[in-house]
Parts: structure tokens; C-alpha cells; sequence
């Protein structure tokens, strides 16, 4: 009460004080309203329901622009089209003979030698086209072997080393007579890397990169990972020979490399050891972390603006996001590409492409075939073409980037596509001036313009707060819908194959509160503003629409309010340096030039709100799509313990709100609409409360399986011989919810027990030693003991030499190490190390002071020799697995049982201890 009358003390409005005055001529509308007989009322509603559906189609159909920005594909290119062009239909057929007659290509097994050979003679049949057509094709197969500790905070605190023998890169190398007289120098020391390239010791022509990888990931034929842009890659070099060959400025290095999937020991053998790596200025990777839809430029340079700039001139259907690169800056996607090992070993700047929607199917036996869209393939490959062509062709925007462009070498760059038609690009540092002046219009607005009109700026504050308390209060019900899901209902994921269920689950209850939440204070400020008793001088005062008159005089209010905190959210962003700040960049224009008209007919309500409406369907809406398509298929290989249901609960309602807050806006002004939009809210979500009920779990065979992973793990030690066939989810749905999914493989109805009691060898390793790193993400069951032993050989380790230390403290000791008959191989030790010969640092060691090793290798080369300094004499401990990717007779059987909605990856490992004096 006592708020109240402050609040009315401090707004002596315009309109208060006229009806105190008892005169009602200097606000039209007001007069309007307190004339109006019963059929004046009629009138007005009919306006008000006009001017409701006048809005509601208008916001259609700009959010149905904003989708088709987001959206629509390129017309596809027949294969019978000129060569100079890219076509879909050429790039495919590369992609089914990959993906489909070979299909799995996994590092170490025969079918990535296979998928190879296949490139291998494709790129022969190219070099001599290109040799016909003035070109020059170089194609050689890097075989490499080397150390790669790889530290990706995105999968926890970890620094995996991995030993890698004699992996295979497929490198080539096409050069024009521009090129030529360069020189091939193979003495370029690596310092000599990037800017310096064309000094007096170093003679090789600045280059460009473009790469992807041939090799899949476990159980996956991975069509779209990268069996897509492999195909891409190949058609655009068939394109680039189509050219005329004068136009090629620089040579350009194609790297198929062979082990992405593995952590990116293929990007690094190739950077390290390749002597075309030298003189590398930038990279363009191809990528897919999904399925069909368009390919997304999400990480570009860091800084090195003028690869945005170039993408912003060339990319001929552009879809570019800076949003995407503050998620991936601050390390957010449990993900990684090669570009992370060009950039931080290398220093070679770049762009990443990848496609995202449909991600559910990513790293699964479902990236099939059939699941990769022409229309992905178009988009990917006719944008790469264009930009490869700005780059090196006769713009030579690399060149340039080192001289009349190098001023933007250290800059950071803003850069979104409009609609998919044309890319805004920037620097960050007009950026800054753009939205820190557009602030200070905004705030000027709010503290001089309003209070003449009447809107104190304790009034607009006042009504901040509450918008601010309204959004919060919102997210905050998406929120505790996600912990109602998860913890009692147990059913959390429901949204993860249907994926529209997000919005009657989150966005329609956090729109409901949000708009509870906004009237509460509307209707408080109505008592405090308009008293009843001013009504009451007026017969007919209960006739009138107490709330339309109050909302015409705080029209100014609520958009000061929006406003403001379109403002904060500028602010705030623009100080972090986030991309995401030229959303709320185009809403405060848009707003303020809306404020400035100073509109006060009820006419004009309409026409600012649909103004308004308008950067939020063209920039925010799509972004909105980017983030929650990205984010929600993640969610299914997120591990036991992320809150998914809360994580998208936040995510999706904040983007809803933050995308609808004109409509919100325009609703304070049509209390029965306003009222209305809320029950439909409200059903909306209780529609969704019975979808999820009748679901019996989210997983759909096709688009969106339950990831399980199942290991038959044999260890070795004659005396302990032990065995178990464990299971495990990779998301939040862990076996104990999918009862039946357990009692369909066992046939029985108890619940086994759970794996990390299960324990073997010297250092005491669980039952996903294999892939100790990362174990944390398996809460896997012990669904079957003893079982008959697997095929898989034991790894062994060989004592090569020992020696005391020069100094005697301590010894040396090497060690072969060898992992017959399988595809990888772990070796995890806890001597107390000094250092070993697989890098200069020896990485610190897990908590139990443990270090932990794995060894990959091309098909059937599966031993390493490692050098290891100790600085004791005491015997130390060695746990090693030899793994197999493939079932053995009782996991095939398992995976037989399995429901269609699933999809397994099975390992068989062996596991040895070994006790070294
Ligand atoms: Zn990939």
C-alpha cells in the first residue's frame, strides 16, 4: 500500500492530472473512452480485435521470412551442367561410394585402406585433367607416425596423449602457372610458418588449406561426417581445373586426412610433419556434426577479419553466425575439429563449415546414405567454390590479408547473414562504436524525450524492473518444468526426437508466466494510476476497459521499459565482445526510431509494435533456430549428469521470450487478447504435459536413437582371469529408466549391478579403461558374468633395454608395446616419470598419479616403442587394453535383443597388467 502511494506521488501524469482536474479535452483518447456509450465499447473491441489480427498475421509472416532465411537451400546443379560449376549430383556420387559401398572407414580397420585406394585413383583421373588443362595436381599419401597430446577442455579437464604409427593422409596439391615460379623449398623451418612465408630463406608460395577427413567414427558409415564434404571436396577441385588456369593465384592443398574421429592426430601429423604445411595462410574445413540443412560458417579467423571479410563478399548463399563463435570461444560444445589443431599448433587462421541440424543421428550407424540432402551438399560445396575462388583465385584475398588487408589481421570481426541473401561484416571495433553511441541515443531518449511526454524516468525504471522480474520469473518456470521432468517424473529427453514438444513444454509456460507476471504489475499499476473514483463521475464507468485506458497512457512506458532493456542486454554484450550483440544492436534501433515518432494514437500501437517485431523475426528468430538446433541432438551424448531438461528449458525459453517480446509489448495494450494468448499458452503446455505422458521414451530409430555403447572386456592374467559384458547409455536416460530396454536383454526383471564396482589389473582400472579419459561419461550395467572368452589377443609389452640414469637417480626403460589384432590400444602407468620420448612435457598426471596413453594405427600396424625416465627404482605398474571395434558372438546376440529405437557401438578388449622391475 504504502508502494503505492509513492507510485503515485512520483507520476503526476499528464492523464492523472487532467481527470483530477475533472477535464478529460488534452488526451483524445482518454475523452474518447470516458464518452463512449455501450455501443462505443463494441466499436472499440472491434478495433482492438482488427488491430489483434492485423499484428498476428503481420508477425507470421516476418517469423515466416526469418525462417525461410534460415532455411531454404539451393536449387540443386545437375551433373550434366559445366564442370566449372559445382554440382550436387557429381559431389554425391563420391559420397555413395564412400558412405555406402565401402561404408565404415574406421582408423585402423580395412575399410578407411579401401575408402583411400577409391580416392586415391579419383585424384589420379583429376591430375591428369588438370596436367590437360594447364594445371598442375600433385598428389602424394603422407604415411606418418608421431605423439599428439591433445587437451580438450569441452570433454573435461584432460590431456590425452596419443602415440599414432604410420596413419595416411591423402595430401594434394594444385598449382596454376601464377604458381609456378615458385619454388618447392623443403628447408622452411616452421617458424617460417605463416606471415613470414615469403622471405629470402623460404620460398614457398603462400598457400591455402582446405580439409576434411575420409575416416568415420566408431559404428558410424559417417555419410555426412565427412563422407560429404570428402565428396565436396573432390567436385570442387574437378571445378577449380575447369577455371581458367591464370586465375589461380596461389596453389591450394587439398588434406584428406585419416584420423579426425580419433582427436585429430591426422590434422596434427600432417601440420607437423608434412613439408607443404610450411607456408599454410589459412584453412577452410569442411565438417558435418549433422544432417541434411545448410552448412553454418561458426568459427571464423580468431580475429583475422579479413576472413570474414572475404566470406562476407564471396559465400553465394551464406549462413554465418558470430553467435556460434562466442559458443565455441568459451568452449561450450562437447566437440572439436581439426581447425582447434591448425590454430593453437599452427597459427593458421581459418574458417569452419560444418552443417548441424539433425545432429541426432551424428556419430551413429544412422549417418547413412540416405540421410545426406543434395541440397546440404549444393550449399556446401557452391559457398566453398566462391570462397576459395576470393581467396586464392584473382582477388587473392590471402595475399592481400599480408599486405593491403593486413591491418585486419589482429581484428576481430562481427559478421550474420540477412535472410541467407547477403552477409553484414564489420569490424568489432565499429561495432563498439555502433552500439555504445546507438546506447547513448537510447538513454538520452529514455531520460529527456519521456519525461515530456509524461513517463518519468522512475516510471520507466519502475516498469524495467518489472519486464526484467517477468523474464526472470519466466526462465525460471521453464526451469522448473526441466526439474519437474527430470527428477519427478522421471522423464527427462522427452523433446529429443519430437523436437517442436520444447515449445509447449518450455516456451508456452514460460510465456504464460511471463504474461501472468507483466499483468500482475499492470493491472498494480491501474489501481495507482486511474482511480476507480474518477470512474465513478462517469455512469457508465463500468463499462469502460479499465486496463486499454491504461495502457494508452503508459503506451511510452512499456516501450521506454522495452527500451532499456534492449540497452542493458547492448551494454552488457558489447563490454564481453560477444557476437550475439548485434541482436540486441538491431532491436534498440528499431525501438528507438519507434520511440522517437512519439505516437500516442491508438493507430499507431499497432504500427510501432509491428515494427518492432521486425529485427526480432529477421535477426534474433533465425539465431534462436541455430542455437536450439545445435544444442538440443548434444544433449543426447551429454554424458549421466548434465540436466539436460534444464539446460533447454533455460535455452529455450529465454530465446522465446527474448525472440516474442514485441508481441508481449503489443499485448499490454488488448487485455483480452493478452488474456486470451495466455490460456492458449497455458493449454498449450498442458497439450504437451499429455504428449509426454503418452510417450513411452523420446527415441526415434530412424532420425533420433538411444546411443548405447556395449564393451566385452576379457582380461588376461592366467591366476584372475576375469570377464563381463558391461552397457551403458551416453545421455541423461541411464538403463535404470529404460527398465524394459534391460529387461528385454537380460529376460529378466532385476536390475544388474551397476559396472564401476567391477575392477581388474595392478592399478585397479574399471571396466571402460579402454577409454579412461572419458569414463566418467559411461554409467553403464554388468549385464552378463563370466562369459566365454573373445578373439581379441592380449596386449603385450616387451622390455626393449633398461638402463641406470646418467646422474643414478633413477632409470631409463624402453618399452614396445603391442596391441595384436585390434584398432586401438591404452596403456596407463604410475612410474614416477622425469620425462618420455613422446613430447617435450610429460602431461600432469590423473589424481591417483596415474598417465595415461592410447596408440592408434593404419589397418594392422598396432605397436608403439615408447622411452620412459624414471626417477626411481622402484617397479612400477602398467595397465594396457587392446581393443576391437566390432560384437563378439554374446554382444551380437545382446544387440539382437536391442529395440529398433537404439543404436550400439560394441567394443571387445583384452586387458593385461604388468609389473615393471
Ligand atoms: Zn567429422
Amino acid at each position: 500500500m504504502k508502494q503505492r502511494e509513492r507510485c503515485r506521488n512520483s507520476a503526476p501524469s499528464t492523464a492523472q492530472k487532467d481527470l483530477d482536474r475533472g477535464s478529460v479535452k488534452s488526451d483524445g483518447h482518454q475523452r474518447r473512452k470516458l464518452l463512449y456509450s455501450s455501443h462505443g465499447t463494441r466499436q472499440t473491441d472491434l478495433y482492438s480485435w482488427l488491430s489483434v489480427a492485423a499484428f498476428s498475421l503481420f508477425t507470421f509472416l516476418i517469423y515466416s521470412l526469418g525462417y525461410w532465411g534460415w532455411a531454404h537451400e539451393p536449387s540443386i546443379v545437375k551433373a550434366t551442367s559445366p564442370n566449372g560449376e559445382f554440382s550436387a549430383e557429381r559431389a554425391f556420387s563420391t559420397v555413395q561410394v564412400l558412405a555406402d559401398e565401402i561404408g565404415f572407414r574406421i582408423v585402423g580397420t580395412k575399410g578407411l585402406e579401401t575408402a583411400q585406394e577409391y580416392i586415391l585413383q579419383q585424384l589420379e583421373l583429376l591430375s591428369k585433367e588438370a596436367k590437360r588443362r594447364g594445371f598442375s595436381l600433385e598428389v602424394e599419401v603422407q604415411k606418418v607416425s608421431g605423439n599428439y597430446d591433445v587437451k580438450l577442455p569441452a570433454l573435461g579437464e584432460v590431456t590425452i596423449s596419443t602415440s599414432y604409427t604410420n596413419i595416411k593422409n591423402i595430401v594434394a596439391r594444385l598449382s596454376g602457372p601464377a604458381c609456378q615460379r615458385w619454388v618447392d623449398s623443403h628447408y622452411c623451418s616452421l617458424t617460417d610458418n605463416n606471415f613470414r612465408a615469403e622471405n629470402v630463406n623460404c620460398t614457398q608460395p603462400l598457400s591455402l588449406l582446405v580439409n576434411s577427413h575420409v575416416d568415420s567414427a566408431v559404428g558410424s558409415p559417417g555419410a555426412s561426417d565427412a563422407a560429404a564434404p570428402c565428396g565436396v571436396i573432390l567436385e570442387l577441385m574437378n571445378n577449380l581445373i575447369h577455371m581458367h588456369p591464370s586465375h589461380l593465384r596461389r596453389p591450394i592443398v587439398f588434406l584428406l586426412n585419416g584420423a579426425e574421429e580419433t582427436l585429430l592426430d591426422g590434422a596434427h601429423a600432417f601440420l607437423m610433419k608434412h613439408r607443404w604445411s610450411r607456408n599454410i595462410g589459412a584453412l577452410v574445413n569442411l565438417e558435418s556434426s549433422g544432417s541434411g540443412g545448410l552448412e553454418l560458417l561458426f568459427r571464423c579467423g580468431p580475429r583475422n577479419a579479413w576472413l570474414a571479410k572475404a566470406y562476407a563478399k564471396s559465400a553465394k548463399y551464406p549462413h554465418a553466425s558470430a553467435v556460434a563463435q562466442d559458443i565455441f570461444e568459451r568452449e561450450l560444445v562437447p566437440a572439436e575439429t581439426d581447425f582447434r589443431v591448425f590454430w593453437e599448433l599452427g597459427g593458421i587462421p581459418g574458417m569452419d563449415l560444418a552443417n548441424y541440424v539433425n545432429g541426432q543421428t551424428y556419430h551413429t550407424s544412422r549417418d547413412a546414405l540416405d540421410r545426406v540432402t543434395p541440397g546440404f551438399l549444393q550449399h556446401m560445396g557452391s559457398n566453398a567454390l566462391e570462397i576459395i575462388k576470393e581467396l586464392v583465385g584473382p582477388h587473392d584475398a590471402l595475399g592481400k590479408s599480408k599486405t593491403s588487408d593486413s591491418y585486419l589481421r589482429n581484428k576481430r570481426a562481427m559478421y550474420y547473414d540477412f535472410l541467407g541473401l547477403t552477409t553484414f561484416f564489420y569490424l568489432y571495433d565499429y561495432a563498439k562504436i555502433f552500439h555504445y553511441s546507438l546506447s547513448i541515443v537510447a538513454l538520452f531518449y529514455i531520460v529527456f524525450i519521456l519525461p515530456r511526454r509524461g513517463c518519468s524516468v522512475r516510471l520507466v525504471l519502475k516498469a524495467f524492473c518489472s519486464l526484467l522480474l517477468g523474464l526472470v520469473a519466466s526462465v525460471c518456470a521453464a526451469i522448473l518444468v526441466g526439474l519437474f521432468l527430470h527428477f519427478i517424473w522421471k522423464k527427462p529427453l522427452m523433446w529429443y526426437s519430437e523436437k517442436s514438444l520444447v515449445f509447449p513444454l518450455f516456451c508456452a509456460s514460460a510465456a504464460f508466466v511471463c504474461l501472468t507476471s507483466f499483468e500482475l504489475f499492470l493491472s498494480h499499476c491501474h489501481q495507482w494510476n486511474i482511480a476507480p473514483i474518477h470512474y465513478k463521475a462517469n455512469r457508465w464507468y463500468w463499462l469502460i476497459p479499465k486496463l486499454n485506458d491504461f495502457a494508452s497512457f503508459t503506451a511510452e512506458m512499456i516501450l521506454g521499459s522495452f527500451i532499456l532493456f534492449q540497452t542493458t542486454v547492448l551494454l552488457v554484450t558489447t563490454y564481453f565482445e560477444l557476437g550475439f550483440s548485434f541482436m540486441p544492436f538491431w532491436n534498440l534501433t528499431f525501438a528507438v526510431v519507434v520511440g522517437w515518432m512519439g505516437l500516442d494514437e491508438e493507430s499507431s500501437w499497432l504500427l510501432r509494435c509491428c515494427l518492432l517485431v521486425i529485427p526480432c523475426g529477421i535477426f534474433s528468430f533465425p539465431n534462436s533456430l541455430i542455437g536450439l538446433s545445435a544444442f538440443m541432438p548434444i544433449m543426447g551424448r551429454s554424458g549421466p549428469w548434465l540436466l539436460t531438461d534444464v539446460i533447454i528449458g533455460a535455452m529455450s525459453s529465454s530465446f522465446f521470450i527474448l525472440v516474442s517480446l514485441p508481441v508481449l509489448v503489443f499485448l499490454t495494450k488488448h487485455r483480452k487478447a493478452c488474456q486470451m494468448f495466455r490460456l492458449v499458452m497455458l493449454v498449450t503446455f498442458l497439450l504437451g504435459i499429455v504428449k509426454v505422458a503418452l510417450m513411452p521414451h523420446p527415441y526415434s530409430g530412424d532420425s533420433a536413437p538411444k546411443r548405447i555403447v556395449i564393451q566385452h572386456l576379457v582380461t588376461c592374467d592366467s591366476k584372475d582371469k576375469s570377464s563381463g559384458i558391461f552397457m551403458s547409455a551416453v545421455d541423461i536416460r541411464d538403463l535404470k529408466i529404460e527398465k524394459n530396454l534391460l529387461h528385454r536383454v537380460l529376460s529378466s526383471v532385476d536390475i544388474p549391478p551397476l559396472a564401476s564396482h567391477f575392477h581388474w589389473g595392478l592399478l585397479e582400472s574399471g571396466p571402460w579403461e579402454n577409454l579412461q579419459p572419458i569414463s566418467w561419461f559411461f554409467s553403464g550395467y554388468e549385464i552378463m558374468r563370466p562369459v566365454a572368452s573373445h578373439n581379441i589377443p592380449c596386449p603385450q609389452l616387451e622390455i626393449v633395454r633398461k638402463e641406470p640414469l646418467a646422474n643414478g637417480m633413477g632409470k631409463m626403460v624402453e618399452l614396445l608395446a603391442s596391441f595384436p589384432s585390434s584398432h586401438w590400444g591404452s596403456l596407463r602407468l604410475n612410474a614416477s616419470l622425469l620425462s618420455w620420448s613422446l613430447s617435450d612435457v610429460v602431461p600432469k598426471p590423473f589424481s591417483d598419479g596415474t598417465r595415461f596413453l592410447r596408440h592408434i594405427g593404419s589397418y594392422q600396424e598396432s605397436s608403439f616403442r615408447i622411452v620412459l625416465n624414471i626417477s626411481t627404482d622402484e617397479p612400477f605398474a602398467v595397465d594396457m587394453t587392446s581393443t576391437y571395434f566390432g560384437a563378439s558372438p554374446e554382444t551380437l546376440d545382446i544387440i539382437q535383443r536391442l529395440p529398433e529405437w537404439t543404436d550400439a557401438v560394441t567394443f571387445q578388449t583384452s586387458g593385461t597388467s604388468f609389473l615393471i622391475d
